[in-house]
């Protein structure tokens, strides 16, 4: 796609984007809104291109010019080349502080050929408040959790993917200069898109010494020649030449030699056993700009990064060494299963035992360090071409050539074409667009774009969510009384995770009293058959500032009770403060 065409884009969504009563009118096409969808979007947009940088920020200033209570566009610092990396903030801001809520963070995009996790994460921040007004469940969602949604964390090499000549797999990088090949030059060879289409594709020439011949099925295709069988084509790699004379083609590129998804400071490894972790950990501005985000927003409970491809639910550890800590597991297990469900052809599993070993990457950052629950979703999967896991077994054919053939017409493959090439003669181009093979085609885009957003929000809405069961008061005599509270947290996932306790990451839990002078207070726990089954439940006194109980965590689908002794009679009021879990609040009656 070209910037004309995204700018074209943006420009009829921004006519169109008028008050409903005007709209009404104007609008002749009378219609029964199917559900799953905005009756009357503010912002109209599509989800069926892919957005730059600059049109990212115009969507984000949309919907906030839209929906002012639900939408803030904002941003977490700049890139390497100073664009601006734009956050989307989506909560409901009339009710509670957004930045106190339990929160969502999202982002795509860290490897910049991995571009739909950007739509994905607009998708987000645009259904979310589209949709607030017309379902009660999101609605009250927002009520109760914020989303902080970074579209793409790697803006400067989303702009070189879209705009400039790659293949689905390039740049995957950043655009921080580095002499890949060590030659004291900088990005002096990069590939060629010798046919100037704007792809790089394939090189192929004629060959009686090639290995490969023309497919019967689909002539586009070269398919390994049967024994016996000569030979018509050899393939000369991706479309390039050597620019500097050194012999090697396509050595040192425009978009850096380094991997932003190895620089994070969790079990960061140099260069030599983590290939692309780059000179030190967080040494790119970008993942600065993340973890410095991140860190001052104790509220963020839950995670997930977007990348591409391979329809796979990632969790961690990247490496062997760092196996969760079972309680968290749990969670991890039954958020996992629901996302089965909800993404078809799409796998949970665990980098490092189920992909490979990554050291110093986001996810682990984000759980290692900080305790969050993160999942790192790989958008689309040959399951999506004709919905099944079967393959195209004919050994002339191709599953995605056939699904170009017969659901895209052949768009997505640049033919075969002569071009003149400054080493090796008259050779053809040809072979796939960069935006087919891991970026999602566009009539699907809308529906994979949802089923993600539809587990990143089950997960959201999964996070804890501290409440305040009951308050029971006794009269001791003398003046004091004791106060018995029940704190729960009914949603999966506890206040902090088993990493998060064990490493004293988070401050804990802050249940305290107000209306008395406390005498003393206490974490109450079963004894027997339970606390209000028989046994006699046992305290654990808090002897340094009882009125402010410390609790290192509030299970998932858990609960916690605590007791002081009060001098005074009430009314008490009792106040739960989590980092991660919210806020609840509660007085006694007089
Ligand atoms: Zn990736």
């Amino acid at each position: 796609m070209t910037l004309t065409n995204t700018l074209r884009g943006l420009a009829v969504a921004a006519l169109f984007a008028v008050p409903a009563p005007v709209q009404a009118q104007m609008n002749p096409l009378s219609n029964l809104a199917a559900v799953g969808a905005p009756r009357d979007p503010k912002v109209k947009i599509t989800f069926d291109r892919y957005y730059d940088h600059a049109a990212v920020g115009e969507i984000g200033r949309m919907l906030q010019a839209a929906h002012p209570d639900r939408c803030k566009l904002s941003s977490i610092g700049k890139s390497t080349e100073g664009r601006e990396m734009w956050m989307i903030t989506v909560s409901n801001f009339k009710v509670g502080d957004a930045d106190k809520k339990p929160a969502m963070y999202i982002d795509g995009n860290i490897h910049s050929n991995e571009i739909q996790g950007t739509e994905t994460a607009l998708y987000t921040a645009w259904y979310l408040c589209e949709m607030a007004p017309q379902v009660a469940w999101i609605d009250t969602l927002l009520n109760q959790r914020t989303f902080y949604i970074v579209p793409t964390i790697n803006p400067d090499a989303r702009d070189n993917f879209l705009k400039q000549p790659n293949t689905a797999s390039s740049p995957r990088s950043g655009s921080a200069p580095r002499d890949n090949d060590m030659d004291g030059l900088i990005d002096e060879d990069s590939s060629d898109d010798l046919n100037g289409d704007g792809h790089i594709t394939q090189m192929r020439r004629r060959s009686r010494l090639g290995n490969l011949v023309t497919s019967p099925v689909d002539p586009r295709l070269m398919i390994p020649a049967l024994p016996g069988q000569r030979g018509e084509w050899e393939m000369l790699g991706q479309e390039g030449f050597d620019n500097d004379g050194d012999g090697r083609v396509d050595e040192d590129g425009i978009a850096g030699s380094y991997d932003p998804n190895r620089n994070w400071p969790w079990r960061w490894m140099p260069q030599y056993v983590q290939g692309g972790s780059d000179m030190y950990p967080t040494s790119l501005v970008e993942t600065q700009n993340v973890i410095n985000f991140v860190k001052n927003r104790p509220n963020i409970a839950g995670a997930q990064s977007y990348h591409n491809s391979g329809g796979m639910l990632l969790r961690g550890p990247g490496m062997q060494q760092d196996e969760y800590r079972p309680q968290d597991v749990r969670v991890f297990d039954a958020l996992g299963a629901v996302g089965e469900r909800i993404l078809p052809g799409y796998r949970y599993m665990v980098v490092w035992k189920d992909l490979y070993t990554v050291w110093g990457g986001e996810l682990d950052w984000f759980y290692g360090a900080r305790g969050i629950l993160t999942f790192s979703n790989e958008l689309w999967t040959s399951f999506k071409y004709f919905e099944t896991a079967a393959q195209n077994t004919d050994r002339n054919d191709r599953i995605d050539y056939e699904f170009d053939r017969l659901l895209l017409f052949g768009e997505a493959f640049v033919p075969w074409t002569k071009v003149i090439h400054p080493q090796f003669g008259e050779v053809e181009v040809g072979g796939m667009k960069k935006q087919y093979g891991r970026a999602v085609p566009g009539f699907l885009l809308p529906a994979e774009s949802h089923r993600n957003m539809a587990f990143t929000v089950f997960q959201a809405s999964e996070m804890p969510l501290v409440q305040i069961d009951s308050i029971a008061v006794k009269s001791l005599g003398n003046g004091l009384s004791e106060v018995t509270a029940i704190t729960s947290n009914p949603k999966l996932a506890p206040t902090h995770t088993q990493q998060d306790v064990e490493n004293n990451i988070s401050r804990p839990n802050w249940i305290s009293l107000e209306g008395g002078e406390v005498a003393a207070g206490f974490i109450m726990s079963g004894g027997g058959g339970g606390f209000f089954g028989g046994g006699t439940p046992v305290g654990e006194e808090q002897k340094v500032r009882p009125a402010r109980i410390n609790v290192a965590n509030i299970p998932g689908q858990g609960s916690v009770t605590v007791r002081w002794v009060v001098r005074g009679n009430g009314p008490f009021t009792i106040t739960v403060d989590s980092p991660k879990g919210g806020m609840a609040r509660a007085t006694t009656a007089r």
